[in-house]
């Protein structure tokens, strides 16, 4: 079957500043052309620092921002700049959830009111509004208390889990995460995280699931793809690219993730700590983008830009020495099971 979600050669480029813009350097390249697919029911993980245009890409998806160019296709359905009546009919499939629990839910209404709001948009008739609020309360594991509550009296955690309901509300297939948990407490993490994956096995739900912090993802995501400054560097099986990430910035981030398991401990990669900051994507590295921070990188790096190719059936990379990168962080760890 056709994935629910195709995104091809995405481009989102903003004018650094007002007026005719010339030159390529009059652009922010936020997102510079990415590509990936997402099968139905399944969670692709966007992983990256922050700058890296992981939410743009999100916010391209579901038209909250035009494209530069490419594509993106929802159920086979070309949405890219979709005309306003596309994007009506988008938002009863495709919602999104915000970093930042609190400034998406209005201050002043309760509960339920703002969950009544997308039921009566769907027809939901005024006397089956509570009953189906409440149903939606227990869908996110809270109950008929919070409908006369304000947004002030939650939690970080029950206001998401609220957002959670909301973006329920209109049954969608897709949802765009975009960093739900990071504002939220640890331990509060974990629980929206299990509560995700209840909601996608019992509802069928695909995610595209944005975060800086790899330890979500990798009991959670399907496919991750790794993004630095608007490009994808790395994209496969979850699992293949914890276990053997091979685009050395991929190795950076992970070697930053404490482990917890001796198989986690046998396959850590080498120790290669993240260098320096990111640069400004006003200013993105000629060659390898990433060549700045590189510990591999040759002169070649700083001139020829490597493609994104496939290595043997599993992730896609995009780095011009990634077998040898690859071998001299690996030479010691045994062979996958
Ligand atoms: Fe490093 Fe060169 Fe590979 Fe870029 S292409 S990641 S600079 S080795
Ligand atoms: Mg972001």
């Amino acid at each position: 079957s056709e994935p629910l979600l195709e995104v091809d050669d995405l481009e989102k480029y903003f004018p650094v500043k007002s007026g005719i813009i010339k030159r390529t350097s009059d652009y922010v390249k936020a997102v510079d052309g990415v590509s990936f697919d997402i099968e139905r029911g399944e969670t692709l993980a966007l992983i990256g620092e922050s700058g890296s245009g992981k939410s743009t890409v999100a916010r391209t998806i579901i038209g909250l921002t035009g494209a530069t160019g490419g594509t993106v296709r929802f159920d086979g359905e070309d949405i890219t700049n979709a005309t306003d009546e596309q994007l009506a009919r988008l938002r009863s499939r495709v919602q999104m959830v915000f970093q930042d629990p609190t400034s998406s839910l209005n201050p002043r209404r309760t509960i339920g009111k703002s969950l009544a709001v997308p039921l009566k948009a769907r027809g939901v008739a005024t006397s089956d509004l509570r009953e189906r609020v409440v149903d939606l309360l227990e869908r996110v594991e809270l109950n008929d208390e919070y409908w006369n509550k304000y947004p002030h009296e939650l939690s970080g955690g029950q206001k998401q889990r609220v957002n959670i309901a909301r973006a329920l509300a209109v049954e969608p297939e897709l949802l765009l995460l975009d960093e739900p948990t990071s504002a939220l407490d640890v331990s509060v993490q974990a629980k929206i995280i299990a509560l995700l994956e209840d909601l996608q096995e019992e509802f069928g739900l695909t995610y595209l699931f944005i975060t800086h912090d790899l330890s979500l993802v990798r009991n959670f995501a399907d496919e991750t793809a790794v993004m630095y400054l608007g490009e994808i560097q790395e994209r496969g099986p979850t699992e293949e690219v914890f276990q053997r990430p091979r685009h050395p910035y991929s190795r950076a981030l992970l070697s930053a993730i404490p482990v917890t398991t001796d198989e986690e401990e046998a396959y850590k990669p080498r120790h290669e700590p993240l260098r320096g900051e990111i640069p400004s994507p006003r200013d993105v590295p000629t060659g390898c983008r990433f060549h700045t921070r590189c510990p591999y990188a040759t002169d070649a790096c700083s001139t020829d830009e490597p493609q994104f190719v496939a290595v043997d059936a599993g992730p896609s990379v995009r780095c011009h020495i990634y077998d040898e990168a690859y071998a001299d962080a690996f030479d010691d760890v045994p062979e996958v099971a």
